[in-house]
């Protein structure tokens, strides 16, 4: 037991939406095993749904808490996308400078060593700064993606091309890596910065924590360190501090399917042979697009569960399933439909999985990582593309369905991905060819190395322990 003199005190600052709020919540978690108090600061009604595996954290003996920021009673005119409460669909777009005063109170009041906080709460870096506590900031994604980014913000090379579908190559990089205009995030293509980002905030930081492992993307650690100038600890994988069944099956919000049902179904299935599909909490798709995707793994005839997410708006209502579809998915045993949250780490991790449908999220990327999951990669918007080609072109652990079309994660796409696509990428991943049985040897061997990277002595236990070294040495010029 570390004493309470000796001892850190944290404080987390999760962003509201599920890509955001849930690896948060675990790095808090993860450094309460290292020995720091860590405090996670939530918004009203955004707590409830992890104070199970906080008091469980707890009975361990971890030094873990929940602090919930109030809102001020009387909201003057609120922006229209104000945020009230957690929501795990909420869009990045979510306002939060509500929260900025209750912040600021009780960093004032407890002064903690550090505040970790989401880089989508655009403001919150800055006031960080001026309370006058060192400040980590968290964005989220992987190095390769970030070194993707700044290669195209550097070069403009999509200004070079003749259309949307041409491919051109990214300067500089470790690997040679090919996108076209169409799957550039909108704000790139059109030179506008993504809206509200705070440079000033990144700049003044202590630096940045990176759920990610070194030993996943080398090259791209070194140059986003060395060519980019970043300070970064790589921490993760953040969603390996889940290490019971409760933990990983009530992640996020509760599923709308209860576990046991869940892992019966996958118990009674072959190791390697079921795909599990889902694209994150926040993308919307079209009845149109999910039409063929029913088709498609109708006619893979491969075993799979399907967590259909939110939908976008459909004349047809609830009906926009194939016809019969869904019955004769129950009657031969071939399909699970989980309308709703999936309980995403008990699935993956299940030895019946075999391959992840994705939209290349970089939490779902990076937990597929971990169960040692090969991949169809489907990206849709913010920087799945890049992740498409760390998994593709990269590490070699996935196939791609063919989405080459980037829009907003609630925005109608233009191209629908046909079913015959889906049907072939489907039988190339689950098929048990040469090439898939390969794949799935570097998926499983990357998942040791991720878990290799946070036991004691690993490569993101020791950056955890580097940037607690560094936040205690602030003490001494105190
Ligand atoms: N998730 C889940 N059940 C669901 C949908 C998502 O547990 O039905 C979790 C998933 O495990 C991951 C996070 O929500 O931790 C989604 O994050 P990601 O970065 O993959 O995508 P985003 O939702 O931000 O687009």
């Amino acid at each position: 037991m570390v004493s309470d003199a000796a001892k850190l005190s944290i404080f987390f600052f999760p962003f509201v939406g599920g890509g955001h709020l849930i690896p948060m919540i675990d790095l808090a978690r993860l450094f309460s095993t290292h020995g720091v108090k860590s405090t996670i600061l939530a918004i009203p009604n955004g707590a409830a749904v992890f104070h199970n595996s906080i008091n469980r954290d707890r009975t361990l003996g971890l030094d873990i808490h929940l602090h919930t920021l109030q809102l001020p009673s009387a909201l003057p005119d609120q922006p229209p996308h104000a945020v009230t409460a957690a929501d795990m669909s909420a869009s990045p777009f979510t306002d939060t400078s509500v929260l900025q005063q209750p912040l600021v109170d009780i960093l004032r009041r407890c002064r903690p060593d550090c505040v970790v906080t989401d880089t989508f709460h655009r403001w919150a870096a800055d006031a960080v700064d001026g309370v006058g506590i060192p400040g980590v900031i968290f964005n989220g994604n992987c190095c390769f993606a970030r070194c993707c980014e700044d290669s195209v913000t550097r070069d403009w090379p999509h200004e070079k091309v003749g259309s949307d579908s041409e491919p051109f190559a990214l300067e500089g990089l470790p690997d040679r890596i090919e996108l076209t205009r169409s799957q550039l995030p909108v704000f790139v293509r059109t030179r506008t910065e993504f809206p509200g980002k705070s440079m000033r905030a990144e700049h003044n930081s202590f630096g940045q924590v990176v759920n990610s492992f070194y030993e996943l993307e080398p090259a791209y650690v070194e140059y986003y360190r060395n060519q980019m100038g970043k300070k970064a600890w790589l921490i993760g994988p953040v969603s390996l501090c889940n290490r019971n069944v409760a933990d990983k099956a009530e992640r996020g919000q509760k599923a709308a399917i209860d576990e046991h049902s869940c892992l019966n179904w996958l118990n009674s299935k072959k190791p390697n042979s079921v795909l599990f599909v889902s694209f994150g909490s926040l993308a919307r798709m079209h009845p149109t697009q999910l039409i063929e995707l029913a088709h498609g793994l109708e006619a893979s005839n491969c075993f799979f569960i399907w967590a259909v997410g939110k939908i976008l708006e459909s004349e047809n209502g609830e009906n926009w399933l194939p016809d019969g579809f869904e019955q004769r998915m129950i009657e031969s045993n071939r399909g699970l439909i989980i309308k709703g949250w999936a309980p995403q780490l008990l699935i993956l991790e299940h030895v019946a999985v075999g391959g992840f449908m994705t939209h290349c999220g970089w939490n779902s990327t990076l937990e597929s990582v971990c169960a040692g999951v090969k991949m169809i990669t489907w990206p849709l918007s913010a920087e799945q593309f890049y992740n498409e080609k760390l998994v593709t072109d990269v590490l070699k652990i996935g196939v791609r369905v063919g989405s080459v079309e980037w829009a907003s994660w609630n925005m109608e796409r233009k191209m629908v991905v046909g079913r015959d696509k889906v049907e072939a990428a489907v039988k190339k991943l689950m098929g048990g060819s040469v090439e898939a049985e390969m794949m799935t040897r570097r998926a499983k061997e990357l998942a040791e190395k991720a878990k290799s990277a946070v036991e004691e002595g690993g490569s993101s236990w020791n950056d955890v322990e580097a940037l607690i070294g560094e936040l205690k040495s602030c003490w001494k010029q105190k």
